[in-house]
C-alpha cells in the first residue's frame, strides 16, 4: 500500500522548511520534506551569502524582512531548539550610496517608521566606527584598480540591527526543529512525477518507484521548481530562472583593523561582509548585469568564480578598503531563482488545487524564509498566528501583478 502524508514539501532548502515548521505550528498534519540532495545545502542555500539586513524599495518587503530577520535574531525562541547552532553575527549593514543628505535622513526615518533602527553617519563617523573603510563615493577604476583622488563629504546610513547567519548551521537547526515537531524531513529522495486528478494533486513518484499520496503538495524546490511544475503540468505567469551567482572569498589581512558591517558599496557595485569569525571576506555583486547568466541545468553549472569578475570586485573592494591586501583569494557560484518581471518571490495555489509555491526568491530567500514560511502556512492550512507578519499575502501572491522597481536586482 503506498504511503500517505496530508501535506508534502519539495525541497529541503531554507524556504521548504521553514514553511513545513511553520505549517506543523498550526495543525496536526503529516508533513514530509522531500530533497533531492545527499544532505542539506545542495541547493541555493548552501552558497548563500546570509545577509539579513531590513532596507527594501516597499515598506512590505521591509515588513517581510523584519519579521524573517526577527527570527534568526531570537533563533532559539523561533526553533524550539534549546542550543541551536546558528548564530546571529549582528554586524549592522552600512549602505555607501551617492544619496544626498536629506535623501538619507529620510530613508532612515522611513526605516524607524516601520520599526527598523538605522542612524546617519557622516565621514568622520564612519571613519570611528569602522576605522578601515573608506568614505569615499566616487566610483573606482574596476578594470585597472589604479587609485584616485577619493572625495568625501557623503552621508552613509547604517541599519544597526542587520547581521549574517551561517546559512548551514540555520539548515541543520531547522530540520532538528522540523524533526522534533514530528516532521518527516529525507534526503536522497527525489520527486519525478506528480499524479494529477480532477485538476487536485493526489501522490508523488519517487526515484525508487514508490509513491506517496498527499492531500497537498508545496513546490519549493527553489532553482528546481520550473521542473516539478512540468512534472506537475501547471505553469505560471512568471518567469523563474536559475541564474548563476559569483562570490568571491580572501583571507582578511591583520592591517585590515576594526569591525567590518555588512556593507552595500554601490559606487563599487559590490557587498561585502565578513565570515568565519572576522577572518575571511566574502564579496559578491549588487549589478543587475551580474544576475543575468542563467543556467539550463540547475545540477550542472560552473560552480568556480570567473577570473575577471573577482579581478573586478576586488578592485573594488580594495578602493574601500585601502588597507587589503589580497591573500587566501577564493570564490564559488550557487543560484539565485530570479523572478525576472520583479525579483520578488511568488506564493500561492497554483492552477491545480491544493499544489501551492512558494518560488523566485532571487537574492532575498534566506532572509525572508521564515516570514514566507508562515505567510504560506497560513494559506495551506487557513490557520493565521498572532505572530503573522503583518503584510496581506496579496503583496507577494501568484495573482498579483509585477512590482515596479527601479532597480531590478537584489538592491530591490
Ligand atoms: C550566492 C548567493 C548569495 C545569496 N545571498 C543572500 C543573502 O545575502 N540574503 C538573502 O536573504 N538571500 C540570499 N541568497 C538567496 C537565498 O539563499 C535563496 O533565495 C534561498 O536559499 C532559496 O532557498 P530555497 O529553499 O528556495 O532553495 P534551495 O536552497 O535551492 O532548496 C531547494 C531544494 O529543493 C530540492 N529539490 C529540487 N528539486 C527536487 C525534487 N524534484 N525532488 C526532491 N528535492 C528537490 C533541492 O535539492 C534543494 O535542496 C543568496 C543566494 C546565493 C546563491
Amino acid at each position: 500500500m503506498a504511503e500517505t502524508a496530508d501535506i508534502i514539501v519539495v525541497g529541503a532548502g531554507i524556504i521548504g522548511l521553514n514553511t513545513a515548521f511553520q505549517i506543523a505550528l498550526r495543525t496536526q498534519a503529516r508533513i514530509v520534506v522531500l530533497d533531492k540532495g545527499k544532505g542539506p545545502g545542495e541547493g541555493s542555500t548552501g552558497a548563500s551569502s546570509a545577509v539579513c539586513r531590513f532596507k527594501y524599495s516597499y515598506d512590505e518587503m521591509v515588513l517581510l524582512a523584519k519579521h524573517g530577520v526577527g527570527a534568526y535574531q531570537q533563533w532559539a525562541d523561533y526553533t524550539k531548539l534549546k542550543d541551536p547552532r546558528a548564530q546571529f553575527h549582528k554586524h549592522g549593514m552600512l549602505w555607501l550610496a551617492n544619496a544626498s543628505a536629506v535623501q538619507t535622513e529620510s530613508e532612515a526615518e522611513r526605516l524607524a517608521g516601520l520599526g527598523i533602527r538605522a542612524t546617519v553617519l557622516d565621514d568622520q563617523e564612519l571613519r570611528t566606527r569602522f576605522p578601515s573603510l573608506n568614505p569615499c563615493l566616487l566610483p573606482p577604476d574596476l578594470e585597472t584598480g589604479e587609485p584616485h583622488d577619493c572625495s568625501g563629504g557623503g552621508r552613509h546610513l547604517l541599519e544597526l540591527d542587520a547581521g549574517y547567519v551561517d546559512p548551514m548551521d540555520a539548515l541543520q537547526d531547522m530540520i532538528d526543529a522540523c524533526r522534533k515537531r514530528g516532521i518527516s524531513v529525507r534526503f536522497n529522495t527525489a520527486v519525478v512525477d506528480v499524479e494529477i486528478r480532477s485538476n487536485r494533486v493526489v501522490s508523488v513518484s519517487l526515484a525508487d518507484g514508490s509513491v506517496i499520496a498527499c492531500d497537498a503538495l508545496i513546490n519549493a524546490a527553489g532553482p528546481w521548481c520550473n521542473r516539478l511544475a512540468e512534472m506537475a503540468g501547471y505553469a505560471l505567469n512568471w518567469s523563474l530562472k536559475p541564474t548563476r551567482i559569483q562570490v568571491v572569498h580572501l583571507d582578511r589581512p591583520a592591517e585590515v583593523v576594526g569591525d567590518i558591517p555588512i556593507t552595500c558599496d554601490v559606487p563599487g557595485g559590490i557587498y561585502f561582509r565578513t565570515q568565519n569569525r572576522g577572518q575571511q571576506l566574502i564579496v559578491g555583486s549588487i549589478l543587475e548585469e551580474d544576475e543575468q547568466e542563467e543556467v539550463a541545468d540547475p545540477d550542472n553549472f560552473a560552480r568556480y568564480v570567473d577570473d575577471d569578475y573577482a579581478r573586478l570586485k576586488l578592485h573594488a573592494l580594495q578602493h574601500r578598503i585601502p588597507s587589503l591586501t589580497y591573500r587566501g583569494v577564493q570564490g564559488y557560484s550557487g543560484l539565485y531563482t530570479v523572478n525576472r518581471e520583479d525579483v520578488h518571490p511568488v506564493i500561492g495555489e497554483s492552477e491545480i488545487e491544493r499544489l501551492f509555491v512558494v518560488n523566485g526568491c532571487s537574492g532575498h530567500g534566506f532572509k525572508l524564509a521564515p516570514a514566507l514560511g508562515a505567510v504560506l502556512a497560513a494559506l495551506v492550512t487557513k490557520a493565521g498566528r498572532e505572530d503573522d507578519p503583518l503584510v496581506s499575502p496579496q503583496f507577494l501572491a501568484l495573482t498579483r501583478k509585477s512590482i515596479t522597481l527601479s532597480e531590478k536586482s537584489v538592491l530591490a
